[in-house]
């Protein structure tokens, strides 16, 4: 029975559970990391990742026929022909819609750590101190001080590219060495400081190595040479996923066991103990059933994931899932708001240009409601931003055969004016109707309920994209930019994957069901760390967050461990 037997369990093998694995393992704990997926290996399971153009069937795209299938996947602005293989297919793994949701998974050892952005923003004590200021969710039980030496050690093991901006909304951090912005993005970033004194255009934080430290070559990773294909899994490991990471170290300290194919159908209950004693798998190839013990749990497996599994662990103690005293499980869910975008020209700097390209963008922190309340929406927004230049394409439309290929040799491409753009990340405020819950007649193909998801957006999200227009409307006319162009995709929830709350922290067991290390208020050695502890969802990219709460967390729970507190 000892290979059923752990000192912990680490569910879902992706961007925070990978960072609990490595702690626990490092900390001498022998850890069962289950994944529902396939294990992806670093390198020989990047199948694409050094391939070109031509050598893609449809150049990448993907075929009409799988994106008419699977609608939701195929509104994902990453979902392409050389990166398809690493995302989950709307028709392998349906769920409910009971509100239009469009959820991005990845399936497989790494996650979605493997096609993530690679944003990587602190959060501050605006986002944690903001739901008690301004009243629309509980109270965080943690502030920025309490997460930031993690956020230190996170950084440090990460790689995160930054400058030192002095931002207090988007504290500073650990930072190797930041890609310059282009002359035009250079250009509007003191525009902005000239006219505003709120605001600021910075470098976007991201995990990628410019500059590997002796901690990333003994990961046996090297520097980013910035081809942005990381989606495809990068070979030099130059931006962070669990796969070249936190999955290898932990695999090397000799106290992981891997086990993907591994779907976690619930957590089991001891009463007596009114501990959880461990977890029972589904194997995704055989449908066998089996059950593995652990003394601590780590539930990881992406916000929606780990509510579904909580909710489907029921018990006498626990009728309406695990730890669900409060009847807040699966409530409270927000997420963020990227349907804003806004689109500009720019005739100056019409003699230069960029050569070479960066994997990442500028970034302009939160400048609304810090302070204080001055608009008549709660919260505020964040914005990305870029600038570039590409290829006229009436130089060589309608050509085709010789005259085509007469027109690219030695072809001197005229560029077209600078274009800008900027995108809206809006806070959401959590409310109790945004919900998770399980279909209870519906199940899939492994005999799990359907999981139901009712998520929507409401006034507050609509009022601020408003703002984000006139203010950037505002500011793009202010640094002379023409041809403004303001854009409501009008995409549904899901599709800014940063789905966050539904096991939200709390002081109070009544309305959260986390407390401050993240274990449940009711069974202490189960530990939520992934975005469905959030209370509140900020501006900022959310999984830096979630890294730092797991390695926090782990440590809580091997010294827990010792005293016999859990
Ligand atoms: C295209 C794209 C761009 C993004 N850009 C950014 C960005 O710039 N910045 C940022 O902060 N975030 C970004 N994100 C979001 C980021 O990827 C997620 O926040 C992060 O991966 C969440 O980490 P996680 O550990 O909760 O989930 P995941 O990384 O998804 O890992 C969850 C794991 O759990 C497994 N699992 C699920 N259910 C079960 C089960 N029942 N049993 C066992 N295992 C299970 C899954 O197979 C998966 O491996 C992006 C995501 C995508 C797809
Ligand atoms: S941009 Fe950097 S991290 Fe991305 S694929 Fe290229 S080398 Fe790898």
């Amino acid at each position: 029975m000892s290979e059923y037997k752990y000192d912990a369990i680490v569910i879902g093998a992706g961007m925070s559970g990978s960072w609990a694995a490595k702690e626990l393992c490092e900390k001498g704990l022998k850890t069962l990391v289950l994944d529902r997926g396939r294990n992806v290996k670093h390198v020989q399971d990047y199948p694409t990742a050094t391939k070109q153009p031509w050598e893609f069937d449809l150049r990448g795209d993907i075929p009409l026929s799988t994106l008419q299938e699977n609608p939701s996947i195929s509104k994902c602005y990453a979902y392409r022909e050389d990166n398809a293989h690493f995302f989950v297919k709307d028709t392998e793994h349906p769920y409910v819609q009971l509100k239009p949701f469009d959820w991005i998974r990845g399936y497989q050892v790494g996650g979605k750590s493997l096609m993530w952005a690679r944003q990587t923003q602190r959060w501050s004590d605006y986002d944690f101190a903001g739901p008690a200021r301004d009243g629309f969710a509980v109270d965080w039980p943690i502030r920025y001080r309490d997460l930031a030496p993690w956020y230190d050690k996170v950084e440090r093991f990460v790689g995160i590219a930054g400058n030192q901006d002095g931002v207090d909304t988007v504290p500073d951090g650990q930072f190797l060495p930041a890609w310059e912005l282009n002359c035009v993005e250079q250009y509007f970033a003191s525009e902005v400081r000239k006219n505003y004194n709120d605001r600021q255009v910075i470098f976007g934080r991201c995990a990628h190595l410019t500059k590997p430290q002796a901690i990333h070559i003994e990961q046996g990773r090297g520097s980013c040479l910035s081809r942005k294909e990381c989606e495809r899994g990068c070979p030099f490991g130059g931006y962070f996923s669990a796969n070249s990471s936190t999955i290898p170290w932990a695999y090397r300290t000799g106290n992981m066991t891997l086990r993907p194919h591994a779907i976690v159908e619930s957590i089991l209950y001891d009463e007596q103990s009114a501990r959880a004693y461990g977890v029972r798998v589904i194997d995704a190839e055989s449908k066998e059933v089996t059950e593995y013990t652990a003394d601590v749990i780590f539930l990881n497996a992406g916000a929606i994931n780990s509510i579904a599994i909580l909710q489907n662990s029921i018990s006498n103690r626990f009728a309406n899932g695990l730890g669900n005293d409060a009847g807040v499980l699966g409530k409270y869910v927000a997420f963020h708001n990227y349907r804003a975008k806004i689109t500009a020209q720019y005739e100056g700097m019409a003699n230069r240009n960029v050569i070479g390209q960066k994997p990442t963008s500028a970034y302009i922190p939160r400048f609304r409601n810090v302070y204080g309340q001055d608009t008549d929406f709660m919260r505020g927004y964040a914005a990305g931003f870029d600038a570039r230049r590409q290829p006229d394409s009436a130089d060589t439309e309608g050509l085709i055969g010789q005259a085509l290929t007469q027109r690219m040799t030695n072809y001197q491409p005229k560029l077209s004016p600078w274009l800008v753009k900027s995108h809206m990340m809006g806070e959401t405020i959590p409310k109790e109707t945004n919900l998770v819950k399980l279909d209870t007649n519906r199940v899939d193909a492994w005999g799990m309920p359907l999981i139901q998801i009712s998520i929507d957006y409401d006034d507050n999200d609509d009022k601020m994209m408003i703002d984000f227009f006139e203010q950037f409307t505002e500011m793009f006319e202010k640094a002379g930019f023409s041809e403004i162009t303001k854009i409501d995709s009008q995409q549904a929830p899901g599709l800014d994957i940063h789905e966050m709350g539904g096991i939200r922290m709390g002081h109070d067991p009544s309305t959260s069901l986390l407390n401050r290390w993240n274990q449940l208020h009711a069974c202490k050695n189960v530990y939520v760390t992934d975005g469905a502890c959030m209370t509140s969802t900020s501006t900022q990219n959310p999984s830096l967050t979630y890294m730092a709460l797991a390695a926090r967390a782990a440590h809580h729970a091997v010294e827990a461990l010792k005293k016999q507190d859990i």
